[in-house]
């Protein structure tokens, strides 16, 4: 990194070591053009970024509201809330390692509908008929009911 005096670019670490009780790691750089010394800290990126909503809005991401809508989606299907647990992990994770400062709400719905495809067809519909604005949702509505009409039998018994 560039030298905060000289703004020389060639700076070379002199010392390295932890901090922060691990969380961190401090170096010592010293600078080859005006051999000034200075120290930087390293951190991982871990604030969750903010939701950029479709009217253009920023919130903060919610986990409730999204263990909510997957709940909603799940509703009566043969799924367990560990599954659910597995997917607000997901997606938590995903928008950590993003390292993104803002994410588009709509992004996060296709990570979600991606893992819902692959879990039950009927709660994917669900949740992506609610999630995305769609301009015929008369056609989805009768999708649901085909996919609820076909798997019906195997999953009788569960509540
Ligand atoms: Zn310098």
């Amino acid at each position: 990194m560039r030298c905060p005096f000289c703004y020389a670019e060639e700076t070379r670490v002199i010392d390295s070591r932890l901090a922060d009780e691990g969380d961190a790691v401090r170096r010592r750089r010293e600078c080859l053009a005006c051999q000034e010394r200075f120290t930087t800290f390293e951190h991982a990126e871990l604030r969750l970024p903010q939701i950029i909503k479709s009217d253009g809005r920023r919130e903060p991401f919610n986990e409730g509201k999204l263990r909510g809508g997957l709940q909603r989606a799940l509703e009566k299907r043969p799924v367990d809330a560990g599954q659910i647990d597995a997917i607000v992990a997901f997606v938590r994770r995903s928008l950590l390692g993003s390292g993104e400062r803002e994410i588009p709400s709509r992004e996060i719905g296709e990570w979600i509908m991606d893992q819902l495809r692959r879990l039950d067809k009927v709660a994917y519909v669900r949740f992506a008929s609610v999630y995305r604005s769609f301009q015929d949702l008369n056609a989805f509505r009768e999708e649901v009911e085909r996919l609820e009409g076909e798997n019906s039998s195997p999953a009788a018994g569960k509540p």
